[in-house]
């Protein structure tokens, strides 16, 4: 990686505007980088090298082909991922276990996604007779990718790394806040052999370089993860082109416990759901519903865990680290505050290590009791580590409240009762249900999304992961061929 470049068409690029900007450290507050600023021209030029190669080198290639290149780029990842998971936790502030986690999460996105990229086909469909009815999967051609700064690696490689198997040329929009493990992934494609320009990244704020490449004519399909209300934004510029869009936005997903389950393997689940990424984890499990008659003594195992909690520096590789900036911590502490003016009590808190720096952004662990269902703390993605705990008396109104948020990502049960669980699984509302465990996110295997139905569309729509999200790649096209 050169620094302050943008990667397009192979190459490292200036900015067209010759401007930059500084990537923070959060665990200290301090610079440690420069990054291109980029713009319409920038991404212009990204677009036209990501057309030419689907034209040409990269389209043109079998996908057996294309799959050797994805996983000669998973062993290159691999083999760097140690540098990897250094430079995502010195950018996003995330304790170094956790970057290590993503960095093998991103290496296995591309292994997946390798492997899967010579077994999408189509199929033949009965029809009239004199006719031969066949279906293919084709790439969408050139596909918009706009990424947030909370996982940078691992949602590259989910959406990235599906879109390039499919056959599709991409353009990347990382985020302003956490981008240079990306650019270092760039130097992996160029080694791993990817054709120029089958790849592009284009640094830069949101509102510059990630509109522009919504708004892009020349832009065949836009993947967007981040707030609800950009997303709205994003699909907004792209619907000016009639450009379909995924999005992925956001969740306020329920860890729904009944007094029977087994709260010895529910606990560190509970605790790490809300704890990983510092609560900046669109499928954390901010809310936990909890049986009336086991309330108190689960409330109180929790709150002993909480303040177990220990945060400080990426480096100190601890339970949480620093939030991703002062405007993000800003954020968790109003609704703090919020809480607090409203009455509602904390449980625990966790504690700041001797090791944070002044000039990071810190915010402990805060577990909170008896959380009003109406309250913005349990309606509203705080994205900071922050859990809202409630009871409830009945599946019935565990239900109401598990489905009462304007979203529907993920959802958590623990029950050892079998036919609950099913019930539970069946009618609560989230693109994934985990029972008896919780995946935060979940597997790299596993379809992942918003369940839009009801009105509850915050957490988005269309499915990343998995071999779902290969079909979002693709257009699929229908070939009629009467042969008499
Ligand atoms: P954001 O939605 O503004 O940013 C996400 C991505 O969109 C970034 O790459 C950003 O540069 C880009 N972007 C911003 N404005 C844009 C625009 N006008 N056009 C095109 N692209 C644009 O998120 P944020 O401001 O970084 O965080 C705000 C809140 O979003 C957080 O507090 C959190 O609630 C939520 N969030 C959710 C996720 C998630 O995974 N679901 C990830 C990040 C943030």
């Amino acid at each position: 990686m050169e620094e302050a470049r943008h990667f397009i068409g192979g190459a490292w690029c200036a900015p067209a505007s010759g401007e930059t900007l500084a990537a923070l450290d959060p665990s200290t507050g301090q610079p440690f980088a420069r990054l291109a600023r980029g713009n319409a021209a920038d991404i212009d030029a990204a677009v036209r090298c990501a057309r030419a190669a689907y034209e040409g080198a990269w389209g043109t290639l079998s996908a057996a082909e294309r799959g050797r290149l994805l996983f000669a780029l998973a062993a290159l990842v691999t083999r760097d991922a140690h540098t990897l998971a250094q430079r995502e936790a010195q950018d996003t502030g995330k304790p170094l276990k956790q970057a290590r986690a993503d960095a093998a999460a991103l290496a296995r996105y591309f292994e997946f996604y390798a492997g899967a990229a010579d077994k999408l086909h189509g199929e033949t469909l009965p029809y009239q007779n004199g006719y031969t009815v066949l279906t293919i999967r084709e790439p969408h051609g050139v596909t918009g990718h706009i990424v947030p700064w909370n996982y940078p690696m691992q949602i590259f490689g989910r959406s990235v790394g599906a879109a390039l198997a499919a056959g599709n040329a991409c353009v990347v929009k990382p985020a302003e806040d956490a981008c240079v493990s990306l650019l270092h992934v760039a130097a992996l494609a160029r080694e791993a052999g990817l054709p120029p320009g089958a790849l592009n990244i284009v640094t830069g704020f949101g509102h510059e370089a990630g509109a522009a490449l919504a708004a892009h004519a020349g832009i065949d399909h836009i993947s967007f993860t981040g707030s609800p209300q950009t997303g709205k934004l994003v699909a907004q510029l792209a619907a000016e082109h009639h450009v379909p869009v995924t999005l992925e936005l956001g969740g306020k997903s329920p860890q729904i416990v009944f007094a029977d389950a087994d709260f010895d393997a529910a606990l560190p689940v509970l605790v790490a759901a809300i704890v990983q990424n510092a609560g900046q984890t669109c499928s954390a499990g901010s809310r936990v519903l909890i049986e009336r008659s086991a309330y108190a003594p689960l409330l109180d195992r929790l709150a002993g865990a909480f303040e177990q909690l220990r945060v400080g520096p990426s480096g100190a590789d601890l339970d949480c680290g620093p939030l991703i900036s002062e405007k993000q911590r800003r954020r968790v502490r109003d609704f703090l505050d919020e809480a607090q003016r409203d009455g509602i009590a904390v449980a625990a808190r966790g504690r700041l290590d001797a090791s944070a720096p002044d000039g990071g952004f810190y915010e402990v662990p805060t577990l909170l009791r008896d959380v009003p269902p109406q309250s913005r703390l349990a309606q509203e993605e705080v994205f900071g580590p922050v859990l809202a705990a409630m009871p409830f008396d009945d599946e019935a109104q565990a239900l109401a409240l598990a489905n009462g948020t304007p979203y529907g990502l993920v959802a958590g049960v623990w029950t050892r009762d079998g036919a609950r669980q099913m019930r539970m699984a069946r009618r609560v509302r989230a693109g994934q249900v985990f029972v008896n465990n919780y995946g935060a996110g979940g597997g790299v295997e596993l379809p992942f999304g918003g369940a839009p139905s009801g009105g509850a569309r915050q957490s988005g729509h269309g499915r990343e992961k998995g071999f779902e999200a290969l079909y979002g790649f693709t257009v699929l096209k229908t070939i009629a061929i009467r042969h008499g």
